[in-house]
């Protein structure tokens, strides 16, 4: 097993005092070892899960050569090549029905979407573009050979790879998966993750809040982020500052658990017992990033009655949490729970109709609106408040505004980097 010390001695510059962002994820990257336990399941069953085998088609799909649209069947070669030509209808051609006629010299066949195109036929002509009396059907020149047919195995043909080991299965892949006639895929099991907030200061909701006191919040933002990853989620509630506490949760944790998630506790003036704790339970680093909000973070191993689980000690700043949460935390689950895809946020870019203060080095991550103008040119805004604390900014915005690390203050109309929310897992 690789242990983090190993990891971050390879690298240039580590620095965990100022960590940049890359450095970070590319540390939380390295140390990731996916679970490794399948399960079988019912195809619906697995939205939302990571395959666990490699999928190779074993049949063509579709079977046979067919019709894209509704119209009529022909041979091209029939076409006058500059005129209109006039066939003599020989039949008619359904979806899931053998036609059974033959087509002579000078006819066509009409035919419906999804009907095995007539022998001897290799071209369709939609219905819209013909003048059918009768038995005789009018049709125009300037048709294109092999246009409006559905070749036998385009979609999928028999031995090719159609879904790989470590893919998320998403809607289009049940269908593929269904399209090739499988009730059932293997699939990684769930990751069991466990959370719980720390804070003396802490209320749980439903309760009347006491001077002094604020209600968890983060408890409440990392269920629902947790939820959208898909996780079996173990909420663990509201841990007090105390040592014999919070030792007692972090090895219930520990013991259950492919991941934990805490926030709050590794500010400055917090980490130290919590330091001696973690360090009791395995390897954890404590780390001051260069980012903006969600400079302290710990990352690494803790384990106990024979279970290590991955963790992750969150700063206690609400918008801090979902930061580093997106940032660090998901990808890093992503990969736990064994997809092997990359699965960065795509980085966009748009001008920002604002400007922003920044000085050089540390990375930025304001919550923006992206929208178009009346143009139609889409452009972001800031949201007002930018506090770590200003939950409300998240609430608004519909992304981040990455402002890396080498960048200095924006002016408007500049590009920045954008991440949407929108369809985060
Ligand atoms: P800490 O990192 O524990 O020093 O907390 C930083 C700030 O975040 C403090 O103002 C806390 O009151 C606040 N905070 C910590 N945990 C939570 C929570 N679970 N819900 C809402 N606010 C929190
Ligand atoms: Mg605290």
């Amino acid at each position: 097993m690789t242990t983090l010390e190993q990891i971050t001695s390879c690298m240039d510059a580590y620095d965990p005092e100022a960590l940049a962002v890359d450095q970070a994820r590319a540390v939380v990257r390295a140390f990731i070892t996916p679970v490794a336990t399948n399960e079988r399941l019912a195809v619906r069953s697995a939205l939302g899960r990571v395959l666990a085998e490699d999928i190779v088609s074993t049949l063509d799909v579709p079977a046979h050569d067919n019709s894209a649209m509704d119209g009529y069947a022909l041979l091209h070669s029939e076409l006058a090549p500059e005129a209109e030509t006039v066939l003599r209808l020989a039949g008619s051609a359904y979806a899931g029905r053998q036609f059974e006629g033959s087509v002579g010299k000078g006819e066509c066949v009409r035919i419906m979407t999804g009907a095995v195109m007539p022998r001897g036929t290799d071209t369709v002509v939609i219905q819209e573009l013909v003048q059918a009396e009768g038995d005789s059907v009018r049709i125009p020149a300037g048709q294109k050979r092999g246009q409006n047919r559905r070749l036998a195995g385009e979609d999928l043909a028999v031995g090719k790879a159609v879904l790989r080991s470590g893919t998320a299965i998403g809607p289009a892949q049940l269908g593929l998966l269904a399209s090739l006639g499988l009730a059932e895929v293997a699939v990684r099991r769930r990751l069991r993750v466990a959370f719980f907030s720390t804070g003396d200061e802490l209320c749980s909701v439903g309760t009347q809040l006491a001077e002094g006191e604020v209600y968890d919040s983060n408890r409440y933002t990392l269920y629902g982020m947790l939820s959208r990853l898909n996780c079996d989620i173990i909420d663990m509630g509201v841990v007090r500052d105390d040592p014999v506490s919070l030792e007692h949760a972090l090895k219930t944790a520990a013991a259950d658990a492919d991941a934990v998630i805490t926030s709050g506790g590794v500010s400055v003036g917090e980490a130290d017992f919590i330091r001696e704790l973690l360090g009791k339970l395995g390897e954890v680093v404590f780390w001051k990033i260069a980012m903006k909000p969600g400079r302290p973070m710990a990352f690494g191993k803790i384990a106990h009655a024979g279970n290590a689980a991955h963790f992750f000690g969150l700063p206690g700043n609400p918008v801090a949490v979902m930061v580093t949460f997106y940032q660090f935390v998901r990808e890093a689950l992503l990969a736990l729970s064994g997809r092997n895809d990359d699965c960065a946020l795509p980085l966009l870019q748009a001008p920002c109709t604002a400007a922003i203060k920044k000085n050089p080095g540390r990375t930025e991550f304001q919550r923006g609106i992206l929208a178009p103008d009346d143009h139609g040119q889409w452009r972001v805004c800031p949201t007002g408040a930018q506090g770590s604390g200003v939950l409300r900014s998240m609430s608004e915005a519909n992304c981040f505004i990455v402002l890396e690390h080498g960048r200095g203050s924006v002016k408007p109309g500049e590009q920045v980097q954008v991440q949407l929310f929108d369809g985060l897992v």
